[in-house]
This record gives structure tokens, sequence and C-alpha cells, in this order.
């Protein structure tokens, strides 16, 4: 029976049966995983409140098979990111990033890129001021680690190359189209400008670290926002669960 032993980030946390719980884990060494904790909710269970989400943990899975669900045998908390919880604003940014996760990631595929842009973000809400603007630059900064960039110099469409100008985003042709592309599908899109361009080709290209050093207001950061909005859910295949006040209910339920 593989055992692992890997730090990961809590996405999901949810009752299960009379006293347990399953979890989802975005794990350094195993990616995205699954588990049932036993007895989890019991008064004096050995996991205390590690499994709570967007909390770092060393954790034991073990695992039939790679189709079975995996069994959480020991979870300690390495970092609690407890103020993510006392703050609705910090929390729903916590949730938008743990759910660009749970929706892009693929099971069982470890990345250290995301595993560490996972633990920068959640740590950089503790210490940023605009924890919106830290939810959008990291969704931006996930896309280029999951395969779903978006294509913004050239036409997704027909590969020509378009240059920061004014164009439409289609998020249905996975990024920027040219006007002939446009007009021959009929895809309405949305216009976006080249300062929105730019800021989502910067927050791409740089690491997670520096990310968080740009800054942006008005119409750029109003675009970019209904762009990755858009673009976002029309990758992950659904609307991401809403963030909302009830949030912590959701996500520790
Ligand atoms: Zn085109």
């Amino acid at each position: 029976m593989p055992l692992y032993k890997t730090k990961a980030i809590v996405l999901k946390s949810q009752r299960w049966g009379e006293a347990d719980r399953i979890v989802t884990l975005y794990s350094e060494n195993v990616g995205k995983v699954r588990g049932i904790a036993r007895g989890a909710r019991r008064m004096k269970s050995r996991f205390g409140s590690a499994l709570e989400p967007f909390r770092l943990i060393d954790v034991t899975l073990f695992e039939k098979n790679a189709e079975s669900l995996a069994s959480v045998s020991q979870a300690d908390i390495t970092e609690s990111f407890g103020i993510l919880r006392e703050n609705l604003a910090l929390m729903t940014a916590a949730a938008r990033m743990v759910n660009v996760i749970q929706a892009l990631t693929p099971d069982r595929d470890p990345n250290p890129d995301i595993f560490q842009a996972l633990i920068d973000g959640l740590s950089s809400l503790e210490s940023e001021s605009d924890s919106e603007l830290c939810a959008l630059l990291f969704q931006i900064h996930i896309l280029g680690h999951t395969g779903f960039r978006p294509q913004i110099d050239h036409c997704a469409e027909c590969g020509t190359y378009t240059g920061m100008v004014k164009v439409t985003f289609s998020p249905q042709s996975g990024g920027i189209i040219c006007g002939s592309c446009r007009d021959r599908t009929f895809d309405r899109g949305f216009s976006i400008s080249p300062g929105s361009l730019a800021f989502i080709q910067q927050a791409r290209r740089l690491p997670f670290h520096k990310v968080t050093r740009l800054r942006a207001a008005g119409q750029v950061r109003q675009e970019v926002e209904q762009t990755i909005d858009a673009y976002v859910r029309v990758v992950a295949g659904k609307a991401l669960p809403a963030v909302n006040f009830t949030i912590t209910e959701k996500l520790s339920s």
C-alpha cells in the first residue's frame, strides 16, 4: 500500500458520515489529491484543526490504488494562515485562490511552481492591503502554469500577430481574436485595451512574489477582472463555486 508524506495546502474540507471528513489537498509531492480522514470530527481527534481550508500541513496519506480515495493517517499544521479566516475580504480572496487551483489542476499531477505559488499567494494576503487584486493576480499567474494560458499577442483562431492594440477577447477561443476572425465566427467576446493586455502579460511573466507589486486601477482593473473571470469560467467548464460570506461553511461544512 503506497504511503506518501508530503506538505499540502487544504483546498476543501467536507463532512462525511458520522465523524469523518473528505478533504481535497494540493500537495507538494502528489499534486491535487482527495482523501478521507476517519474520525476527524471526533472531539479528541488526532487531526485537531489541521484539516481546515487554507492550512499548510504536513500530511501522511495511504492509498490502495490510484483510483481509490487516499486515507489521511496524520496531519500537522505547519502554517495555519489563521488571519485568512478572521476577515471576510481575506476569506473571499483566499477562497478564489483555492477554487482556481481546484478547478484547473488535474489530479495527481504535482507541480512545484503551483504549490509554491499557492503558499506565496495565501501569504501575500496576510500583508497586502488589496486582497481582491492579489486574488486576481494569482488567477492570472496560475493560468500560466496550467496549460490554460490565454493567448494575448496572436489571434487565438488564425495565429495572426495583433500586437498590443485594442482587440476582442473571446474566452471561447482562448484569448484575443483579430477583426476578421471575429466577423467570420460572429463571436462577440468583449473589447480589451492595450493597457489591460500589457497588465495580463506582466502578471503572467513575473514570478509570483514580484507579481504582487503590480497595481491596476480604473478601466484596466475592471477589464482585467472581467476578462479573467470570464476566461476562468470557460476553462473550468463551469462557474467556480460562489464566493460569498457562507464560504467557510461551504469549505469546511
Ligand atoms: Zn484571426
